[in-house]
């Protein structure tokens, strides 16, 4: 049966035996996982999650059932969420053969999962490495993408999505509190968007307002020469500065 996949419901224990089986078929087969440490991936990965997730919880639901493709991305730029999956809006209309969903993934997210202390619960789940969440991220996704198939619309803020990510992989929140560059910024350097900062640039010291933060923080300068000017016609110059560089000032 087309839908009869959101019928399964497992209790914590088995979920949490088929995770680590679904991890440990990852390490057999990845060329670049063989911990639980992640520190290089590629599509290939999370197509081979996506095979074990099919044959370990959805009783190859999506082998036996689905007849387009899932493609994957990774992403060094997605700042706000470690995944996202992305459906064609006709989806209602398309032959099953031609329907692609991607997989979008934020490779940093979980890059940089050591560089912050305290606890990193994703969907709910307490987890205990990089590995763990890409996981429950990957599965968050892929309930996603049954809802893709079996309703043409996905929402993980409504109560059907969240009932199947609980029956299937016991999640119990829609979103994930792991590290984001701004919360690695706010908690290693004590350094938010809008504050004051200084820092050396070609043997001068400058000061300056956060406006952003990524991988570095996107500073502006005040400067006769700047390019960019505010409502008051002050002028300032932007700056890429690597978050060890700043310090806070008043
Ligand atoms: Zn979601």
């Amino acid at each position: 049966m087309f839908e009869s996949m959101l019928k399964i419901k497992y209790d914590d224990a088995t979920i949490k035996t088929k995770r680590k089986e679904v991890r440990e078929g990852l390490w057999r087969e990845s060329e670049n996982i063989n911990s639980a440490t992640i520190d290089c991936i590629s599509p290939l990965d999370l197509r081979l999650l996506y095979l074990h997730y099919d044959k370990i919880f959805l009783k190859n639901w999506f082998r036996d059932n689905f007849k387009g493709h899932v493609l994957y991305e990774l992403s060094r730029r997605m700042t706000k969420s470690a995944g996202k999956t992305k459906c064609p809006r006709n989806i209602a209309q398309m032959e099953a053969e031609d329907i692609r969903i991607i997989i979008a993934i934020g490779v940093d997210f979980f890059f940089k999962y050591d560089q912050l202390a305290g606890s990193k619960n994703v969907c709910g789940i307490e987890t205990h490495n990089s590995l763990e969440a890409l996981q429950i991220v990957f599965e968050h996704e892929l309930v996603h993408v049954l809802e893709f198939l079996l309703f043409h619309t996905s929402s993980c803020n409504k109560q059907r999505f969240k009932d199947t990510a609980k029956n299937l992989f016991g999640h119990t929140h829609s979103h994930h509190h792991i590290p984001t560059n701004q919360t690695v910024a706010r908690e290693k350097y004590g350094i938010n968007i809008g504050d004051k900062v200084q820092f050396v640039f070609e043997d001068q010291l400058l000061t300056g307002l956060i406006v952003n933060i990524t991988k570095r923080a996107t500073v502006m300068v005040k400067s006769l020469d700047g390019v960019y000017v505010d409502k008051n016609g002050t002028k300032y110059m932007k700056y890429y500065v690597p978050l060890e560089r700043l310090a806070k000032t008043r």
